[in-house]
């Protein structure tokens, strides 16, 4: 069968099925083209939602450890690894379900296989199928939208085939709870997926090749974590990258290459670093993404990629051949689901006929680690590197109510202002819930909120929420709650 569509969509994740969604929303004929049965992609199978899902059940694990100090002694958790697993894909599916009946409900032709360009006009699926069992080997197409979004980074020198070798995919899958796990990469995944492993009981070893976990982010936000990352963790190696690793019957041999004085057993010194092995026995690899843009036929159409493999596009999410649009990861980054649901929102809205653009002043960025770290808009790393007049304010969580009745009193809030206008350019966030807490900040950046805006709305008491507004009073030289002599 070949099927005729206003609008292909290519990728069902979080860009495809909100592109598809809201396409169908202005009456567009809509056909939506992924590999599996249901909507979803990444984020729902295989990324935001079973990591979050596995991050709920460490935090309870922690916290009923740390209920010790509240009085409270539970014993140690007995881990039913089939069960958890299935809580966890319960969630998943109740979600892909949940978007394969709006698909139906909004009469979108969703088709099932892989899609290639046969020129800029024709898609080939292959195989293809729709939901009711039809055929589909071709798809003409008056706007194609892709969103094939990404997949695992997996460098030369991590390259080895064991099933002990994890990506997040296999990590998410907890087949086992390994006695020791290296992860490597000290960013999203890896401190994401380290903190369920450390709370489930794993000793978990971070080696990260920059100076810093969270190399983006601000260093006093990044130090709220790392501090609790240095408790969980057997060892958090900086400045360290992994030159190789063989796999022996007792585990994973790594070899490390980091400055001598830093973690690990002896080895040789060269030039202030030194070379050591260590064996694990389970190995995350968790050192980024790569766009999905080897598409096939794409070089049937004038659609460019870039160095590193993303497709380019203006502000209207438009390729280089004008009927093809790209969102999501495979369009750029920040490779983060709410990205692509934006991109979508502006692509679907330019094809029809709508002055839309991708510019926004604060993509909010959260990792879901224990405590969270969170932030939009300016960082103060960017200002410093621009040379921009900028002042930061903070309030230290010790100094929360709210904090303190919850035992977490390690948070920081901070706004990042233009020092001549009290604007809020920028908010960063260290603490339990901080993820949440980041949307106001994402709103003050996009609305160009002041200082003294954030400081006279009525946050609610108590909750973690006064600490937007205790930052900004700090701003003017006092809060209530923390106490600043007068020079
Ligand atoms: P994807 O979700 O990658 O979906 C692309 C889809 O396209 C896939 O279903 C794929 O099968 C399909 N596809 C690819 N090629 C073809 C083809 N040729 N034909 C047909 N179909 C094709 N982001 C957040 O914002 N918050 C989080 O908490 C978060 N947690 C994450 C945790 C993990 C472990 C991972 C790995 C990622 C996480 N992310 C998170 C990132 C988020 O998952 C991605 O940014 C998001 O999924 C990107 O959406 P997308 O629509 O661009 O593509
Ligand atoms: P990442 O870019 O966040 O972190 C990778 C880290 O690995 C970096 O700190 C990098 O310096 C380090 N690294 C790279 N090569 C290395 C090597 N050879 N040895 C040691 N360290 C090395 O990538 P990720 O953690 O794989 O996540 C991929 C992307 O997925 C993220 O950037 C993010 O866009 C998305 N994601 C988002 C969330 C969320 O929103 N909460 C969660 C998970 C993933």
């Amino acid at each position: 069968m070949v099927v005729q569509t206003e609008l292909a969509v290519i990728g069902a994740g979080p860009g495809g099925y909100v592109a598809a969604f809201r396409a169908a929303d202005l009456g567009m004929a809509v056909t939506l083209v992924d590999e599996a049965a249901k909507p979803g992609g990444v984020c729902l199978y295989r990324g935001c939602m079973p990591s979050k899902a596995l991050l709920h059940v460490a935090r309870a694990v922690t916290e009923a450890r740390e209920a010790e100090r509240w009085g409270i002694t539970f014993g140690e958790p007995a881990i039913d690894l089939p069960a958890l697993r299935a809580w966890k894909n319960g969630v998943v599916a109740k979600l892909t379900g949940g978007l394969a009946l709006l698909a139906k409900q909004r009469r979108i032709t969703c088709v099932r296989g892989r899609a290639a360009f046969a020129d800029a006009s024709t898609l080939t699926v292959l195989p293809g199928s729709t939901a009711t069992g039809e055929e589909v080997s071709s798809l003409r197409f008056e706007h194609a939208i892709v969103a094939t979004g990404s997949r695992p980074a997996r460098p030369a020198a991590l390259a080895l085939d064991d099933p002990r070798v994890l990506d997040s995919t296999s990590a998410l899958e907890i087949e086992r709870i390994p006695s020791s796990l290296l992860v490597v990469g000290g960013g999203y995944i890896g401190l994401e997926l380290g903190t369920v492993y450390a709370a489930l009981g794993s000793a978990v070893t971070v080696v990260e090749m920059t100076d810093s976990l969270l190399p983006d982010v601000d260093a006093d936000l990044v130090r709220v974590l790392a501090r609790r990352m240095n408790t969980i963790s057997t060892a958090v190696h900086l400045g360290t990258t992994v030159r190789g690793l063989v796999p022996a019957e007792e585990g994973i041999y790594a070899t490390f290459a980091g400055p001598a004085g830093g973690g690990g057993t002896a080895g040789a010194t060269d030039g202030g670093r030194r070379e050591w092995t260590e064996c694990f026995d389970a190995v995350l690899v968790a050192v980024g993404r790569t766009p999905n843009s080897a598409i096939g036929g794409l070089d049937r159409t004038r659609v460019e990629r870039d160095k590193r493999g993303f497709i380019r596009v203006d502000a209207q999410r438009r390729t280089a051949e004008p009927s093809i649009f790209a969102i999501g990861d495979v369009a750029g980054e920040p490779m983060l689901a709410h990205k692509a649901f934006a991109e979508a929102r502006v692509a679907v809205d330019t094809i029809a006929g709508e002055d839309a653009a991708f510019t926004p002043r604060a993509i909010p960025a959260v990792v879901f680690t224990d405590p969270e770290v969170a932030w939009c808009g300016l960082t103060q790393t960017e200002a410093a590197r621009d040379g921009r007049d900028i002042a930061v304010a903070r309030f230290p969580w010790g100094a929360s109510g709210r904090a303190l009745t919850l035992d977490r009193p390690e948070g920081i809030t901070k706004l990042v202002l233009d020092a001549g206008t009290e604007q809020v350019l920028g908010v960063g966030i260290a603490g339990v819930g901080a993820g949440e807490l980041i949307a106001e900040g994402v709103l003050a950046v996009e609305q160009g909120v002041k200082a003294s805006d954030l400081a006279h709305a009525i946050h609610p008491h108590p909750t973690l929420s006064e600490t937007m507004g205790e930052a900004a009073e700090a701003f003017f030289g006092q809060s209530a709650h923390i106490y600043r002599p007068k020079r």
